[in-house]
């Protein structure tokens, strides 16, 4: 079968990683890159590291607002679908491409398969949970990475056919994770010795996009009683710049403020870190597999399982809340929430039923 697989941005390379190659295996890709993210240090280092396959088509629709990004995607989607006539379409996660990807495909009644199919966080003001919930009404097989994503679908009475899947990100983070976290050289680069700093991650519009958010949130970091590392996102470093707030971060000494890291250098310091403070939804879920508690600067989350095992607590931008988080000692239990690390093969055995 021939299946045409979308992809733009940063986490969705290290999705792919765990499914284009075990799927070119059986049968035959198109990897289109739509450009999302367009800056090396967020796709190309991922391409070498993770052995992705080099996107056969890339189509630089990088800049814009959501809708235009959205928009320009579409229109660029729709001759090319039709152009190759794939047997189906695999989209994963909950951005701009995923939802261009499934409705361009769907209009042109090609079968879509839709990878982390079913994560909620109930928040609509999200981006993300617009593209989640719409990629999933239009798509013909939906791959859940957890029980409640299944039961979030089967509320939701979706059209499509539901599979429990597992994680794909479970399939990279247990291949890599043991390596990296035995890579002293990363933490050397960044004068910081295990245990004694936290990670830091932050990117979401609802955190970056609103001044006075992005403020608390400047303040949040700029008063953590651990070093911290934060390896900053563009779309941050943009809005930091256009506030005049990056100084209060990058001339603080106790904050390593770097560019992003390819993954198998953030992997090393998260899973040496005390704890990590992201609003990114992989990022949780990575320090959960690695056994590193997290803080959440968000007010809700998908991956509620993680908050329920007691491994993370959503804090959003209060200050007082995050720092007395630092301090809880994580429960002795730590189960398997998103499956066994064999998701890619599951995600392959399911599109083959699409035919
Ligand atoms: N990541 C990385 N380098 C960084 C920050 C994150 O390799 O400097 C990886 C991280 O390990 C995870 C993915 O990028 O696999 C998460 O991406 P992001 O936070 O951009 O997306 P989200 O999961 O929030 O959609």
């Amino acid at each position: 079968m021939r299946v045409l697989t979308v992809i733009g941005n940063r986490p969705q390379f290290v999705k792919a990683a765990a499914v284009s190659r075990l799927l070119r295996d059986a049968h035959e890709e198109l990897l289109v890159h739509t450009g999302q993210h367009y800056d090396d240090e967020l796709t190309t280092v991922f391409v070498e590291e993770l052995g992705i396959p080099r996107p056969e088509r890339e189509l630089g629709l990088g800049t814009g607002t959501n809708t235009e990004q959205t928009a320009r995607m579409l229109a660029a989607l729709g001759p090319l679908i039709a152009a190759e006539r794939p047997d189906a379409v695999l989209v994963y996660g909950d951005t701009n491409s995923t939802l261009a990807g499934g409705l361009a495909a769907a209009q042109a009644r090609v079968p879509v398969a839709h990878v982390e199919a079913g994560m909620r966080s109930f928040d609509r003001a999200m981006p993300e949970e617009l593209n989640r919930v719409l990629t999933d009404h239009l798509s013909d097989l939906l791959l859940c990475p957890s029980a409640t994503a299944v039961a979030n679908l089967e509320a939701e009475r979706v059209a499509g056919r539901v599979e429990l899947a597992g994680d794909v990100m479970v399939d990279v983070a247990r291949l890599f994770q043991p390596r990296a976290a035995a890579d002293d050289a990363p933490l050397q680069r960044a004068g910081v010795e295990p245990g004694g700093y936290v990670l830091v991650t932050a990117h979401r519009a609802g955190n970056v996009d609103d001044p006075a958010r992005l403020e608390r949130l400047v303040e949040l970091i700029a008063g953590l009683p651990v070093p911290a590392v934060l390896p900053l996102h563009p779309r941050t470093r943009a809005r930091l710049r256009a506030s005049a707030l990056l100084d209060r971060l990058d001339g603080n000494p106790g904050i390593l403020v770097t560019p992003p890291l390819g993954y198998l250098d953030f992997t090393a310091l998260l899973c040496r870190a005390q704890a990590v403070l992201t609003d990114s939804g992989g990022v949780q879920k990575e320090a959960y597999l690695a056994g590193v508690p997290c803080v959440t600067l968000r007010d809700t989350t998908e991956w509620t399982e993680t908050v329920e095992a007691g491994w993370n607590v959503l804090v959003d931008l209060d200050a007082t809340a995050a720092y007395a988080a630092l301090e809880r000692t994580p429960p002795p239990r730590r189960p398997d929430l998103y499956g066994d690390g064999h998701a890619g093969a599951r995600v392959v055995e399911a599109l083959a039923t699409l035919i």
